[in-house]
């Protein structure tokens, strides 16, 4: 009879062990390695995690908006607005469109800028800088 009781206090105490390590089971945080609760990182960590994360998001964002954006409205402007084609001097023709040509004139260093020209003089030019 007292060995039948002490066994099943055992299992009752048995049972309340592994509940309590599994309740409290924690993995080491990936930068610091403080146990935490669930998850791979402390609260710390998850935090500046997450605000890298954010970062990058924020700046990748900040730059393909300056090339989709911003850079295709100024060219269409440029092509809208334009009177006379900065590389040969003169005026609109009817089978050369205009485009934005991105130049970068000598004295201003790697400053760039967008000026109309036709399509032709613009492809004659290349990649050259301006002189
Ligand atoms: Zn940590
Ligand atoms: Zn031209």
């Amino acid at each position: 009879m007292k060995i039948v009781g002490t066994s099943i206090r055992l299992k009752i105490w048995l049972s309340l062990i592994v509940k309590n390590i599994m309740g409290k089971f924690r993995k080491p945080c990936l930068d610091c390695g403080i146990l935490t609760a669930g998850g791979n990182r402390c609260d710390e960590h998850e935090n500046l995690v997450q605000h890298l994360h954010n970062a990058k998001r924020a700046a990748v964002k900040k730059l393909t908006g300056q090339y989709s954006g911003d850079y295709q409205k100024r060219a269409k402007l440029v092509r809208e607005t334009a009177l006379v084609c900065h590389l040969c001097d003169s005026g609109a023709r009817f089978d050369d469109p205009w485009v934005a040509d991105h130049a970068v004139p000598a004295e201003f260093g790697s400053f760039a800028t967008l000026l109309p020209a036709h399509k032709s003089c613009n492809e004659k030019r290349g990649n050259k800088p301006l002189t």
